[in-house]
Parts: structure tokens; C-alpha cells; sequence
């Protein structure tokens, strides 16, 4: 669930709970990057899901 606004302050919401928000979202799956939001199989240099527009958190 990717919402374009607020994204700072979910960062700080985030970070504030010690999250790691280096690390991306996505599920590994035989070798491929899963997305958790469709479930849609990628490449491991996909940044974005071209199912359902779903991307990990980048800066
Ligand atoms: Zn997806």
C-alpha cells in the first residue's frame, strides 16, 4: 500500500520503530523477486512491480 504523499513522515514513523528501511519488499521466490502485494514474479533487477505498480521503498 504505496501512498505517494506523507512519505517522509512515514519514514520517521518507521525509522522510530527501528524498522529497516533499507531493505526492499520484496518476497524471493525461485530465484525471482515476488511482489507481497500481487504476488507477481520478477527479475532481480526489477525496482518495480509492472503487475500492479507496487515499488519497495526507495529514498
Ligand atoms: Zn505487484
Amino acid at each position: 500500500m504505496a501512498t505517494a504523499s506523507n512519505e517522509n513522515d512515514i519514514d520517521d514513523f518507521l525509522s522510530g520503530r527501528g524498522h529497516d528501511t533499507d531493505s526492499p519488499g520484496w518476497e524471493e521466490s525461485y530465484n525471482k523477486k515476488q511482489c507481497p502485494d500481487c504476488g507477481g514474479l520478477h527479475e532481480t533487477d526489477a525496482s518495480t512491480c509492472s503487475v500492479c505498480g507496487w515499488s519497495p521503498r526507495a529514498d
